[in-house]
């Protein structure tokens, strides 16, 4: 079950936090997998290093996947390297604290270009080299609105993660019939650099574990094991779903 062997996975934001923890899952479950990056070359290499420890297959390759022109170079590469994509997992994001109010166009532009527009450009990109049996994981986010929650200050974020949703269920009509499936994951509060600022603070952090029914924040390893088993055979009815990893906080 859930087994791997043979498929070409590319990660973006692979280099560190959830998607570190992705890509490890996803190597481990044996698939090749390609860790995109924006600027930390030596985290991204560390997880290609890691990876390859576990007699595992992997490479680093550098875009900035808000960009079109990086993104369509980064595919470029893969199509020449490995000749098709089996597993696409959009998980690069950034998040910024700010009041509504105090939102400027650029930081709007900035995360919504990072978070949304990035998942477009690589989708569009990746069906191309996309055989029948694909799978495409977006990362959406509880934040993502619908039966998700609102944590208030981050408008542009919860603004681009519920049409991240918006986008998933879409393309699932237009992809089904091509045999690729598309699913989001919605991922509670994970332990990662994006939330050591807002976990530093020991009366939120209290308040917050407070609303998880299982007692702690989520770790990247989470978020992997819902990625394997989207990227499996054994998830082929599903298209077009959320899965909510949150540590129960949304049956509260
Ligand atoms: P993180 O630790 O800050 O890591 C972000 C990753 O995204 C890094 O590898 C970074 O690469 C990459 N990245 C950012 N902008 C990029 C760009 N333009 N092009 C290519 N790569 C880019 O964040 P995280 O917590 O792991 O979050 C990963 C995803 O999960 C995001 O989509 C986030 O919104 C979502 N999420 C996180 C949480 C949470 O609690 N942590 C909860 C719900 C959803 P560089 O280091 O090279 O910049």
């Amino acid at each position: 079950m859930f087994d791997l062997h043979g498929k070409k996975a590319l990660v973006t934001g692979g280099s560190r936090g959830i998607g570190r923890g992705i890509a490890l899952s996803l190597a481990k479950a044996g698939a090749t997998v390609i860790i995109n990056y924006r600027s930390q070359t030596q985290e991204a290499e560390a997880v290609v290093a890691e990876i390859k420890k576990l007699g595992g297959e992997s490479v680093a390759l550098q875009a900035d996947v808000s960009q079109k022109d990086s993104v369509t170079k980064m595919f470029a590469e893969i199509k020449n390297r490995f000749g098709r994509l089996d597993i696409l997992v959009n998980n690069a994001g950034i998040v910024f604290m700010n009041p509504f109010e105090k939102i400027t166009q650029e930081e709007w532009d900035k995360v919504l270009d990072t978070n949304l527009k990035s998942q477009f450009l690589c989708i569009q990109e990746a069906v191309k080299i996309m055989p029948s049996g694909g799978k495409i994981i977006n990362i959406a986010s509880i934040a993502s609105g619908g039966v998700g929650v609102g944590f208030g200050n981050i408008a542009h974020y919860a603004a681009s993660k519920g049409a991240v949703v918006a986008l998933t269920e879409d393309l699932a009509i237009e992809l089904g019939p091509r045999g690729i499936n598309i699913n989001a994951i919605a991922p509670g509060i994970i332990e990662t650099d994006m939330t050591t600022g807002l976990l530093s603070d020991e009366k939120t952090r209290t308040g917050l574990l407070s609303r998880i029914p299982k007692g702690r924040f989520g770790k990247p390893e989470d978020i992997g094991a819902a990625a394997v088993f989207l990227a499996s055979d054994e998830s082929d009815y599903l298209t077009g779903s959320v899965i909510y990893v949150d540590g129960g906080w949304l049956a509260e």
